[in-house]
Parts: C-alpha cells; sequence; structure tokens
C-alpha cells in the first residue's frame, strides 16, 4: 500500500514514519480475523486493513474528517493485527503517527478533549486514591455491578529489605499500587528467596498521558523516569521489572521514543535494554522454583494482557512457567482477542468495552477454573467488574504457591 506524501507532510517525521509501516501492507486482509472491533462490527473500517486505508488517506492530503476519528478511536491498540500479519505491518507504530497528525490537523471537539484532560488529571493521582478509598468504604453497601468495579483493598504485606548484591530495580506505576497494591510487593517476596534485591521506584511509565491525546506529557514522563532510574542503572541493577505488562511494554520502547533526543537517548535504549517482564526474569530460575513451588493440578484461567502476547510477544511464557510447577492452565478461546480494557478504552467506548470483556470471560470460564489470573493491573480490573470469581497478577498467585 504505497502511499504518496504530499507538502508539507512530506517532511513530517510523524507522516514519513507512518508511510514506511503503512508502505509493507499488501492488503491481505489476514489481519481482520484476529481484529476484535472488527470481529464486533463486521465493517471493513473497523478493521486494521480499512483503518489503514483511511490513515494513508490522510497522510496523501485528503481533508480529514470525524469519520477518519470515529474509526481510529475505535481501535484499541491491542496490535493483535500486528502478531497475524504476514507481511510485519508495525499497525501500532502507525496508528499511533497518524492520530496525532490528526489531532494537529483537525483538533478534537471540546467534549472530547475535556474527558481525556479529566482523565489524565485524575487516573492516578491523589484524588483518584481518595476515590477509591472512599469507594472501598462504601462497598458493601453498592450494588454488585458498581461493587465489582472497586476491587477490595488486600494489604500488600512486607517489602523485603535489599540485603542481596543482585538487584533488581521495580517501577511501581501510577494507577497499580492503589488497586493492588499486593502485586509488587509478592513479586519483591519472591525475588528476596530467589537470593535477589528488590528496589521500590515511583513514576508513570509515560503511556498514561501518551495514549490520552498528550504525547509530549508522556515523554515528559520518559525522561524524568531516565533522570531518576539511571543512577540505579549505574549502581548495577541487573533488570528493571514492572509487573503491568502494559507499563512494560512502554518501558522497552524508551530506546525507540527518546531515539532523536541526543540528551537521552543513551541512556533510554541502556534502560530499554534492561526492562523485563517477571515472566522472562523468573524463567531464568526455573530450578530453584521448582524447589520453592508447587501447584500441583491447580485449575486456573490465564487472561494474556495483548500488551505481553502481542506488545511484548511473550504469548505463553506465564502459562509455561506455571505448568513447570504443576498447575494447569485451562484452554482459553481466541485467546489473542482483547478483553477490551486498553488503558482508557473502558471509559471512552464502554459499549464495545462491555461486549469484550462478556466475550472474554465466557471464554476465561468454559473449562471451569477456580480462578482467573492475568498480567496487568487494567486487564484485572475490568475483567473483574464482570465476574465475581477471583482475579488477580499471576506473581500473587505465584507467591501463594510457594515456601
Ligand atoms: S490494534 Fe487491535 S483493534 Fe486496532 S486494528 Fe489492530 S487488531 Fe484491530
Ligand atoms: S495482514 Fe498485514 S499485509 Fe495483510 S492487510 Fe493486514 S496489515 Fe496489510
Amino acid at each position: 500500500m504505497q502511499v504518496e506524501l504530499k507538502p508539507p507532510l512530506a517532511t513530517e517525521p510523524l507522516a514519513r514514519e507512518a508511510a514506511s509501516v503503512i508502505g509493507r501492507c499488501v492488503h491481505c486482509g489476514f489481519c481482520n480475523a484476529t481484529c476484535p472491533t472488527y470481529q464486533l462490527r463486521g465493517d471493513e473500517l473497523d478493521g486494521p486493513r480499512g483503518r489503514l486505508y483511511l490513515m494513508k488517506q490522510l497522510l496523501e492530503g485528503k481533508p480529514a474528517g470525524e469519520i477518519t476519528r470515529l474509526h481510529l478511536d475505535r481501535c484499541l491498540t491491542c496490535r493483535a493485527c500486528e502478531t497475524a500479519c504476514p507481511s510485519g505491518v508495525e499497525y501500532g507504530r502507525a496508528v499511533e503517527a497518524t492520530r496525532e497528525l490528526l489531532d494537529q490537523q483537525l483538533p478534537r471537539p471540546a467534549l472530547g478533549r475535556w474527558q481525556r484532560t479529566a482523565l489524565r488529571m485524575f487516573l492516578g493521582s491523589a484524588a483518584f486514591s481518595f476515590a477509591l478509598t472512599i469507594g472501598r468504604l462504601l462497598r458493601s453497601w453498592l450494588p454488585a455491578s458498581l461493587r465489582r468495579r472497586i476491587p477490595p483493598r488486600e494489604a500488600a504485606g512486607p517489602w523485603p529489605v535489599a540485603a542481596h548484591p543482585r538487584r533488581v530495580l521495580v517501577p511501581r506505576g501510577c494507577v497499580q499500587p492503589a488497586l493492588f497494591p499486593r502485586t509488587d510487593a509478592a513479586l519483591a517476596r519472591i525475588l528476596e528467596r530467589l537470593g535477589v534485591s528488590t528496589v521500590p521506584i515511583g513514576g508513570c511509565c509515560g503511556s498514561l498521558r501518551q495514549h490520552l491525546d498528550d504525547p509530549a506529557g508522556g515523554l515528559a514522563d520518559v525522561r524524568a523516569n531516565v533522570d531518576a532510574w539511571w543512577p540505579q542503572v549505574e549502581q548495577g541493577v541487573e533488570a528493571i521489572m514492572m509487573t503491568a505488562s502494559a507499563c512494560g511494554l512502554q518501558v522497552k520502547d524508551y530506546g525507540r521514543l527518546l531515539s532523536e533526543d541526543p540528551a537521552y537517548a543513551q541512556r533510554a535504549a541502556r534502560i530499554a535494554a534492561l526492562a523485563r517482564d517477571p515472566a522472562e526474569y523468573l524463567a531464568g530460575f526455573a530450578t530453584e522454583l521448582d524447589r520453592l513451588c508447587t501447584a500441583k493440578d491447580a485449575r486456573i484461567a490465564f487472561h494474556a494482557p495483548c500488551t505481553l502476547q502481542h506488545g511484548q510477544r511473550l504469548g505463553g511464557s506465564v502459562e509455561a512457567l506455571l505448568t513447570r510447577l504443576g498447575a494447569k492452565p485451562l484452554p482459553v478461546a481466541d485467546a489473542q482477542l482483547c478483553c477490551g480494557s486498553a488503558g482508557a478504552y473502558s471509559i471512552l467506548q464502554p459499549e464495545m468495552s462491555r461486549r469484550l470483556r462478556e466475550r472474554k470471560l465466557s471464554a476465561l470460564t468454559a473449562g471451569g477454573p477456580t480462578e482467573i489470573l492475568s498480567a496487568n493491573v487494567g486487564c484485572i480490573a475490568h475483567l473483574g467488574a464482570g465476574t465475581d470469581l477471583r482475579i488477580r497478577h499471576w506473581v500473587e498467585w505465584l507467591e501463594e504457591h510457594c515456601s
């Protein structure tokens, strides 16, 4: 799909990036079969191939319109289409760049801008933590549909004192410490038993603002993290690990995001190279985990977040680790499909998001699991709002099965 960039876009870096990605597309349509929004709507413009055509039109100077925005907004950026594409089209890069261009050419109507600004300011803020605390206090009086949206408070438990020479950095992210404080602490305790100390550090990974129409703010978060984390890198942390797979994916992309910034490019690339998902890192401790942990015949269903399987390309890694310990992850139909969480998508596109969650929960519960495990805070909160079955991060579950 050749794109003929016209001035002034011919020299615009975002346009050139999107055009080079779209140029690899051979129109085969294999991607449509794995696209959740195409499956729900059956409309070519709500599938990846149709969206690539819309992007091409915009890049070739056709006037940008609300129809283009509508179909690009409905995209979850789940990147299932990238996994399916035989031509290696990096759809995610193309859609991110084109959305930014679209916002420059045709500013979003005031209501949409206000909604996104409010979300950027609220999610992960002190006000978010406060609202969550109030919600938890009132939880037992709320109707079930509302109650499920507020995860019960679980104590994080102690964070081990850093006593080992081997150390990893654990950035906490912005939303997870308030919603699920136990997850990072559970990882820290598992690693402690394996002879690795963990250093917790704060800061949003940058994806929140980047995906809510504030790419400059997202990059500011990335630069702040590079500055804050670098002293730990210089002191020799052997990995940087985020338990939320969406945040982990973002950190793995730091090198690309800051590649044009001479003051940050080198450090950002080094940080990206150190980023590991817990499943990747723990795979190096298989013998020790065999000794410490047992999960014989546990019937669990694992939901692989898109950021883990399509973004980080680590599909099957968590299931392999748990299976080795004796667990029986149940087969999940259409496991490549998004659950509908996708950052703030569940708030911005509630109807599509709800339908995707129903489909996902039906697939996850078909085999009768005792609980559902996942690897990303957004998916866990979103799926949890649709079921009474227990759902939590797999590292919390693992800790419970290790002595
Ligand atoms: S990123 Fe996901 S929702 Fe968007 S076009 Fe690709 S498969 Fe469809
Ligand atoms: S699978 Fe790849 S090459 Fe085929 S239409 Fe989709 S994006 Fe284009």
